[in-house]
């Protein structure tokens, strides 16, 4: 593209509500236009991006298998009330009524469409496994859409679901998609891990999933690392230890007074205790369909709830901090909690990292009261235990310790099992004309949130630092001249590269080089070369930078062609 006739402008200012920096550099790169909260247009230099990217995907899908489909974006309520998920979903699902009054909604995913193609399209078991993908828009109407396309209520997703008349297929075809994601995101020059992540309550926290996470300061995701035995996981998910503590002998149980000390912090500093001789009591409640339950949770003081951990562990469908009227209720006293003491119907859970025969600091269920010398196994007559904290920093795993990061969540591979097919009805006849009910795997990238992050992580102070896989151009070609003969010379440079394959924005507008260069150095295409009348003239050199490196190389212009195939090539082109 010429940028003298072209479609591109930069902007110096940068929108209020750009929190980071790859919203703060698409807008000022003149990428993104936004028409409302989390809707987005994609201008042309996104739009060259995005189109890389989901060819990456299709080509690494259709390697290994995958068809390429496309579904509606509006898909009726029927559908969605099949699976219960018309009533789940929520205020995610943005609803609409037609003409005629019937509930339609704009997609936020696509599980019931494609079991829908699925049960009938597909009968027999000879047509199994079948992976089927699209590359589409989804809305999830977000609470809190933030981030630019990091967290968009519009935005592409590629999604693929795949069908399978056993696990053992099923585990072989995830195997597959997931070396396939592996493939693309190295392709697009990502720094990223995969992680295992949580499967959720509905699947019994036990469902095979893994999420791909690209490492940004940004990112909204903690990960938990052990990079000695390649552990990786989501914080949600992870199994972590606490590195060894010296906890408190049994002792006598004995009240101590804490007035104006209602924390586990301000009761150890004041009584001369270890944060983690004081036990964190937390009252909650589960509720599983109409079924209400009060808990006290407790972890050691400087732990912290993991809500997913124990809602897998409960089976419940969510969990909520219980009322005033359910402490009073379990004779629990706000700020001075414990088990001693309080309803014998109440359900108590400690966290695997408490041993259970050492002495805690504990809320005493009186005012301005705790108790030293509390034992679980000695005084508590009814509890469990189970890993119900949240990893940290410190932790071990066989006494290496856990490096903590920031991720982005840009794809994830989930074993579904039979939730849609069984729901839906969809069988296929195996090899002795029986129906069975198929197995399937769900398959996501977030194709415009990968956008984001592929700048999210690859930036300096002047702009974006592209991966020459995914940049909108290759160069940024740009003449400082006036004399339109030297132009002319230039554009000749522009044509070769275009005559081989080579995609070039030439800079053909006249400005000055301050700005060249600014405009330059934010777009952050891989390769940069500006070429200025004065000293072409004197070395007959033309000088190339790459953006990443800041290396600067001079060539003659009868190499510069190969020079550019070839460091292209090096940056992953
Ligand atoms: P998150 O936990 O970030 O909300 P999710 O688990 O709901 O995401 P999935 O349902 O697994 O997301 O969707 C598949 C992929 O779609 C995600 O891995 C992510 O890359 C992308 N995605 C999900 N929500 C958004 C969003 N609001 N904006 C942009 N991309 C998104
Ligand atoms: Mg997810």
């Amino acid at each position: 593209m010429k940028l003298s006739q072209g479609y591109w402008q930069t902007y110096k200012e940068t929108p209020n509500d750009a929190e980071v920096i790859s919203h703060q550099l698409m807008a000022r790169a003149g990428m993104i236009f936004k028409s409302a909260g989390g809707i987005y247009n994609y201008l042309p230099m996104a739009q060259r991006s995005i189109r890389k990217i989901e060819n990456i995907i299709r080509e690494e899908l259709d390697k290994i298998g995958c068809f390429e489909i496309h579904m509606s974006v509006i898909t009726p309520a029927d559908l969605w009330m099949e699976t219960g998920r018309w009533e789940v979903m929520g205020p995610q699902m943005l609803r609409i009524k037609d003409r005629a009054e019937r509930d339609l909604c704009v997609s936020p995913t696509n599980e019931e469409t494609v079991t829908d193609i699925f049960r009938k399209t597909i009968s027999s078991y000879k047509q199994l496994p079948l992976t089927l993908y699209q590359i589409n828009t989804k809305f999830r109407d977000e609470i809190r859409p933030r981030f630019g396309l990091l967290r968009g209520r519009e935005f592409t997703m590629k999604d693929a679901y795949s069908f399978h008349l056993n696990k053992e297929c099923l585990d072989k075809v995830y195997e597959n998609i997931y070396q396939a994601y592996v493939n693309i995101f190295n392709r697009m020059g990502l720094d990223f891990i995969s992680v295992e992540a949580d499967g959720g309550a509905m699947a019994g926290g036990g469902a095979k999933t893994h999420e791909f996470q690209v490492i940004a300061d940004n990112g909204e995701d903690i990960i938990v690392t052990v990079p000695e035995l390649k552990y990786a996981a989501n914080i949600e998910k992870a199994l972590t230890f606490r590195d060894k503590l010296d906890f408190l002998p049994k002792k006598e149980l004995q009240e101590i007074s804490t007035p104006n000390q209602s924390t586990c912090e301000e009761v150890c500093r004041a009584h001369g205790f270890k944060i983690f001789h004081s036990l964190k009591s937390i009252a909650l409640t589960s509720i599983t369909g109409s079924k209400e339950e009060n808990l006290l949770v407790l972890v050691l003081g400087d732990d912290n709830l993991n809500e997913i951990k124990l809602s897998n562990y409960l089976k419940c469908d969510h969990l909520r901090v219980s009322q005033n009227t359910e402490l009073e209720k379990n004779n629990l006293i706000k700020g001075y909690m414990g088990p001693y003491k309080s309803h014998k119907n109440l359900r108590i859970i400690f966290d695997s990292s408490i041993d259970l025969n050492s002495s805690y600091v504990i809320g005493a269920n009186k005012i301005d009261t705790h108790l030293r010398g509390f034992v679980p196994s000695r005084d508590c007559l009814k509890y469990e235990q189970v890993d119900i904290r949240l990893s940290k920093e410190g932790d071990v795993i066989d006494n290496f310790k856990v490096v903590i990061k920031k991720g982005i969540e840009v794809g994830h591979v989930f074993q579904l099992g039979d939730k849609y097919t069984k729901s839906m009805k969809a069988t296929v006849l195996n090899s002795q004309g029986q129906p069975v009910t198929p197995l399937m795997g769900c398959y996501g990238i977030g194709v415009t949130r990968t956008l984001a992050s592929a700048i999210e992580q690859n930036n300096d102070k002047d702009g974006m630092i592209w991966p020459a896989a995914i940049a909108p151009y290759d160069v940024y070609l740009g003449a400082i001249a006036k004399d339109p003969e030297f132009k002319n010379f230039v554009s000749t440079i522009y044509q070769e590269f275009i005559t081989n394959g080579i995609e070039v924005l030439f800079d053909d507008r006249y400005m000055g080089p301050g700005p060249m260069f600014k405009d330059a150095d934010l777009l952050g295409l891989p390769l940069r070369i500006i070429v200025g009348e004065r000293d072409y003239q004197q070395s007959k050199d033309i000088e190339i930078k790459v953006r990443k490196s800041g290396e600067v190389f001079k060539v003659k212009k009868e190499e510069l062609l190969t020079f550019v195939k070839k460091k292209l090539k090096e940056l992953g082109k």
